[in-house]
């Protein structure tokens, strides 16, 4: 590791994202204490730049080589297998060449205004179906919903890879439900994508488990609560049986990880937050991502029932330094968290280097809705492809609205805007019926309100 943590960093490595993408609705960034300090994010990405070094040197880990996505800049992203992506320059993509990356992308466009050649990650609703009802979910699914066909995956799973996205998010519904799962996984593998997989863990046996954890990169159970918190946030109870899936997964030696959505129920109940990462930590799990509680589907009707009042987000951030410190478990903060750092004294340029997002919907994430429509993110409500997918993503208007939000105060001063890209447009078009809109419950949004109307 390179000694002095206040150096700057090296020069051919720009950033980095750590980990893999699991989650099949909102992106995540891993977050911590380093985000505090610019020299603690320098030593985080100076450890990378060794590690790539290492790798070029024939000292990396063991396993496939990176893959390599070159963008219009001649900048480029390289993925690790173990899923971490370093953002590189020109010079560190000619490196990564020479030392034997595989490249990718080359059905992606030369260039895309306002976005990357092609989404770093893919988020594939396999199935709308779900033998529950929950309250709140966002893709309004349920037990006899259609599905979907096989062989129309299959061909959107291998356009993907043509473009070069990195990593996909397999979810739903409830993906377990397609007997197919493992399949398309394995055909996602076979192209040089990462699977990961987002589950309740209804029914998964022993033998199930075993299959996933050999396929997928990462599998997150959505756990939104214990007992009664879980009940009050889903309408059933269902704690138990996402625990026992955790458990089953990590036995059977997957990298396993927690969902779980910042509900008004789990947050008004005191300390049970910090007791579902207890519990969770027990059952094996590593990695827990926090999800903003999104006004999409049934989630629209639920909106005043399960959102927290936007006060008890303003809190999270020195919970989510509290679970990090204990040690057990990495913390992962959705794309529509972003804005509930402004407050905290995070370091705009220690976001940029841990590669942290807001929303970038659009830019370098793309969903498919499990009806094939395609959106920025899983909370849009997008439209089907017309053509083919490297046309889609380079011109589709839906994207292009995305990617051309104005930049109103009091985003435009923002100090970290360039992560947070003003909040979250779902909940922006909800709130106020404009989804380029600064989002409302940001606190410094929030402030500025106050002060224009009073
Ligand atoms: S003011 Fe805008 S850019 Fe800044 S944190 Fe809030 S929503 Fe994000
Ligand atoms: S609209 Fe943006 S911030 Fe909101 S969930 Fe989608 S990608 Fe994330």
């Amino acid at each position: 590791m390179s000694a002095d943590p206040s150096a700057a960093p090296p020069g051919e490595l720009i950033a980095v994202r750590r980990g893999h993408r699991p989650s099949c609705s909102s992106a995540g960034s891993v977050v911590g204490v380093a985000l505090l300090s610019l020299g603690a994010a320098s030593l985080i990405l100076n450890s990378f730049a060794d590690l790539f070094t290492a790798w070029r040197s024939g000292g990396g880990p063991p396993g496939p080589p990176p893959r390599l996505r070159p963008e219009a800049d001649g900048g480029g992203r390289l993925a690790l297998p173990q899923g971490d992506v370093l953002e590189l320059n020109p010079e560190g993509v000619a490196a990564a060449r020479r030392a034997g990356a595989t490249e990718v992308g080359a059905a992606a466009p030369a260039a895309v205004t306002g976005a990357l050649r092609a989404p770093e990650e893919a988020h594939l609703a396999v199935t709308d179906r779900c033998p529950a009802a929950c309250a709140g979910c966002y893709l309004d699914a349920g037990p006899h919903r259609a599905g979907q066909d096989a062989a129309a995956l299959g061909v959107v799973i291998d356009e993907l890879a043509d473009l070069g996205v990195l990593e996909l998010a397999f979810g739903g519904g409830e993906a377990l439900l397609r007997g197919d799962l493992v399949a398309l996984a394995h055909r996602a593998r076979a192209r040089g994508l990462v699977p990961n997989l987002t589950t309740s863990g209804f029914g998964l046996s022993p033998a199930r488990a075993a299959e996933l954890a050999a396929v997928f990169g990462q599998i997150n159970v959505s756990i939104d609560g214990l007992e009664r918190t879980y009940a009050e946030a889903r309408g059933w109870e269902g704690a138990a049986q996402g625990r026992a899936a955790v458990r089953a997964l990590v036995a059977a030696g997957a990298r396993v990880g927690v969902n779980t959505v910042m509900s008004r129920p789990l947050l008004e109940t005191p300390g049970a937050l910090e007791a579902l990462g207890a519990a969770i930590a027990e059952d094996g799990a590593t990695e827990w991502q926090w999800l903003r509680f999104k006004p999409a589907g049934r989630g629209a009707a639920a909106w005043d029932q399960l959102a927290p009042p936007p006060a008890l987000l303003d809190g999270l951030w020195p919970r989510a330094l509290a679970v990090e410190a204990a040690g057990r478990l990495r913390l992962r903060w959705d794309c529509a968290l972003v804005p509930f750092l402004v407050d905290h004294g995070v370091d705009p340029e220690a976001l940029r280097l841990l590669g942290v997002r807001g929303c970038t919907a659009g830019q370098d994430l793309w969903s498919r809705h499990a009806d094939g429509r395609w959106a920025g993110c899983s909370f849009l409500p997008g439209a089907p492809a017309e053509g083919a997918l490297s046309a889609a993503w380079a011109a589709a208007p839906e994207l292009q609205a995305l990617r051309d939000r104005p930049a109103a105060e009091p985003c435009a001063s923002c100090p970290v805007a360039a992560t947070c890209r003003g909040g979250c447009r779902v909940v922006s078009a909800h709130l106020t019926g404009d989804a380029a809109a600064p989002d409302p419950e940001c606190p410094r949004v929030r402030r500025w309100e106050a002060a224009r109307v009073g």
